[in-house]
């Protein structure tokens, strides 16, 4: 598959039996990504046992073993590309794992289908998976209303399904130019790659146009450096090395360089990835680099390397947005559990509940609670313990995020939505 086209990473989000695994077979098989032995398998068997129509929650099944081995596996394996774009599909909400993998960057996606089942309509995981998504950064949704094969369907059922989504997405805070409609069968393929003979009323583009359509998340080679610090060598003759993973920005040898927290600066002497000097490295990249006018002692693993002109921030208080995931009491105002952001792992005191939001539908249940407890989300006021870096996640996603772990369990995780002075 051409891997030069931009890539996105979609998660398909609604409610169970709504006919997400339905849809990523179909979009897989639309676009040529269904492995020939998988569907000659099928036929074999669908010959011998007499089934009907080719089912695409099967083809699911059918990678089920490699999605036991663990999520990258699952992920690695639901790809497909469309005329603009390199797709991959992320683990979706209900998945374990998802809002942790989403928070914590590994799984992070740029936009998000919702499956909505025309005939049953707006349920409880629609509701949970919609706020979820808006939570976790994803500002572009298409709306996939599924099984128009299914009843006898009309244009004024599917805009009453249309109206009834469109009223729960403002509620959430998705602004309509961010929202599309498309009425589709997952099942049969009606409007996902060709138009459907069931929805004469409906002269929209078909779903995998809609995908096309999606704007580009801003690549992150685009934003400030930042390398946030696996390790710091010392090498003889060479001098100090740290070493750790390019994640926004471009770096190249004379670049003016600053460490923090533990503010120093330096100059890049060269960089190397796989033993070799490079001109420069970006996202993704693997570095180590020499850094002129450093000791190794001066930083650490936990800082983050920047550009001088533009570096790492470091916070001291800031506000963050929190979804608790599993706690055994009540988080209350005081609590002091480690937050782990990038390379770093730091104490910091929760001092203050600001409000709790309902998960279901993100509505403000609440003002200064005393106590948020597993499954609610709230905006939270934290005071690391040290100064640590973090960024506005709206400005540097890649830098915002973070698990919040005590007792050996990963109890929430959040993301920075606010440096306050
Ligand atoms: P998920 O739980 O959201 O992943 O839903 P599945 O993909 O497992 O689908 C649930 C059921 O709905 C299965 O029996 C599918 O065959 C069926 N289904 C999915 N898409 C369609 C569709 O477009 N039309 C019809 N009639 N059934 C569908």
């Amino acid at each position: 598959m051409a891997s030069d086209k931009p890539h996105m990473n979609l998660a398909i989000i609604g409610h169970v039996d709504h006919g997400k695994s339905t849809l990523v077979g179909r979009l897989l098989y639309e676009t040529g990504n269904v492995p020939e032995h998988v569907i000659e398998e099928y036929k074999k068997e669908a010959e011998e046992k007499g089934k009907g129509t080719f089912q695409f929650a099967w083809v699911m099944d059918s990678l089920a073993e490699e999605r036991e081995r663990g999520v990258t596996i699952d992920i690695a394996h639901k790809k497909f590309d469309t005329d603009k774009y390199y797709f991959t599909i992320v683990d979706c909400p209900g998945h374990r794992d998802f809002v942790k993998n989403m928070i914590t960057g590994a799984s992070q996606a740029d936009a998000a289908v919702l499956v909505v089942d025309g005939s049953e309509g707006i349920m409880a995981q629609t509701k949970e998976h919609v706020f979820l998504a808006k939570t976790l950064g994803i500002n572009e949704l298409i709306v996939a209303v599924n099984k128009m094969d299914n009843v006898d369907w009309n244009e004024d059922d599917y805009n009453k399904i249309e109206a009834e989504v469109d009223k729960l997405l403002k509620m959430v805070g998705f602004k309509p130019g961010e929202v599309q409609y498309v009425p589709i069968s997952a099942l049969e393929g009606g409007n996902i790659a060709e138009e459907s003979e069931n929805t004469p009323w409906y002269d929209g583009p078909t779903l995998l146009e809609e995908l096309d359509d999606l704007s580009r998340p801003e690549s992150p080679v685009d934003l400030p450096l930042r390398v946030p610090i696996q390790d710091v060598y010392s090498i003889s003759g060479i001098g100090t090395v740290p070493v750790g993973r390019v994640e926004t920005g471009e770096i190249r040898p004379s670049d003016k360089v600053t460490f923090n927290p533990s503010q120093k600066s330096g100059e890049v002497k060269s960089v190397e990835m796989h033993h070799e000097e490079v001109p420069k490295a970006g996202p993704g990249d693997n570095i180590g680099f020499n850094v002129r006018g450093i000791g190794k002692d001066e930083i650490r693993r936990g800082d983050v390397c920047g550009h001088s002109d533009n570096p790492p921030t470091i916070v001291d208080e800031f506000k963050a947005q929190i979804v608790v995931l599993q706690h055994p009491s009540a988080i209350t105002a005081g609590y002091t559990p480690v937050f782990h952001a990038h390379t770093s792992q730091v104490a910091c005191t929760i001092t203050n509940i600001d409000k709790k939001m309902d998960p279901k539908s993100g509505e403000v249940k609440e003002e200064n609670p005393d106590f948020i407890k597993a499954g609610d989300s709230a905006v939270v006021t934290v005071k690391p313990q040290r100064p640590m870096v973090l960024e506005k996640v709206k400005e540097i996603p890649q830098l915002g995020r973070f698990a919040i772990r005590d007792m050996g369990q990963t109890i929430a995780a959040g993301m920075c939505i606010d440096l306050t002075p």
